[in-house]
C-alpha cells in the first residue's frame, strides 16, 4: 500500500529540482546537473572571521563585530536560484535544503562554539506583512531544530529604509546603522546569527553590535550564501556595459 502511495504522488505530485524546476528523484531536493554545479565554500580557503576568501579578506581594513562568518555556498548559480526561488517565490520547501547545509556548515566549522542560542536578522514588520514570512526567522527556526540550540527572538527592525540590495559598499553600512536593536538583554550569552546572504556584512554587523550592546559574549554568523565579489558602482556600470 506504501508503495502504491508513494507511487501516486510521485506521478501526480513530482518532486522538481529546487533550483532549475526539473523533475528529480522523490527525496532529492536537486537535479542531478544542479547538484553538480553548485560552488560550495572550501573552508580551508576562507577566513573564517570575515568569510571572504583568504585572497579577499576585509580583515584588513575593517574590524567586523562579529566573531566568525560562514556559509556553505557561494552566491552563484544554482544555488543563487534556489534561494531566491525561497525567498521571492515562497518556495518554502527549498528552505528545508539550506537550513541543512548551514547545520553541517556549523557542526564542522564552529564545532568548539558553543551556543546559547539561534538568532536571526529581523525583518521590518511592514515589509514581514508585504512578504508573509522572513527567510532568515524561517532558516534560524529549521537550524536551531536540527542543532537542538534553542531558538532566541532577541532583535527587531525599528526602521524600514531603502533595500541593502539596491546600495553598494559604505552605503550599506550607513544604511543599516541604527535601523536594528535588541529587545531584551543579552548578557553573557553567544549566538548563532542567521540570515540568507552575506555580501559586505553591514546588516551582520550592525545586528552583532546590537547584541553586544545588550550584553553579548560572542556572535558568530551562518549565512546560506556568501557574495563573492564585491558589488560597487563600477562593477555595476561594467555589467550593464
Ligand atoms: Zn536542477
Ligand atoms: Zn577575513
Amino acid at each position: 500500500m506504501k508503495e502504491i502511495i508513494r507511487v501516486i504522488k510521485a506521478v501526480f505530485f513530482p518532486n522538481t529540482c529546487a533550483s532549475c524546476g526539473e523533475v528529480t528523484e522523490q527525496g532529492e531536493p536537486l537535479c542531478d546537473f544542479c547538484s553538480e554545479m553548485l560552488v560550495h565554500c572550501d573552508p580551508i580557503k576562507r577566513c573564517i572571521r570575515c568569510g571572504k576568501d583568504k585572497k579577499n579578506c576585509e580583515c584588513k581594513y575593517r574590524i567586523f563585530r562579529f566573531d566568525g562568518c560562514i556559509a556553505p555556498f557561494i552566491n552563484k548559480q544554482p544555488a543563487k536560484t534556489a534561494l531566491y526561488s525561497f525567498k521571492f517565490r515562497r518556495r518554502l520547501s527549498n528552505a528545508d535544503y539550506f537550513a541543512e547545509q548551514m547545520a553541517l556548515c556549523v557542526k564542522n566549522e564552529y564545532r568548539d562554539i558553543k551556543f546559547d542560542g539561534v538568532t536571526f536578522v529581523p525583518m521590518h514588520r511592514l515589509r514581514l506583512l508585504k512578504r508573509g514570512f522572513n527567510q532568515s526567522q524561517v532558516l534560524a527556526e529549521k537550524i536551531s531544530e536540527i542543532l537542538s540550540i534553542p531558538l532566541i527572538d532577541t532583535l527587531i527592525c525599528l526602521k524600514a529604509g531603502p533595500r541593502q540590495h539596491d546600495l553598494f559598499g559604505k552605503e550599506r553600512f550607513k544604511n543599516v546603522k541604527g535601523r536594528y536593536a535588541a529587545k531584551g538583554s543579552a548578557s553573557g550569552k553567544t549566538f548563532l546569527l542567521v540570515d540568507d546572504i552575506r555580501t559586505t556584512g553591514a546588516t551582520l554587523d550592525e545586528c552583532a553590535g546590537q547584541l553586544f550592546s545588550a550584553g553579548a559574549e560572542a556572535v558568530y554568523c551562518v549565512t546560506a550564501l556568501i557574495t563573492e565579489k564585491k558589488k560597487t558602482k563600477e562593477n555595476n556600470a561594467g555589467k550593464k556595459r
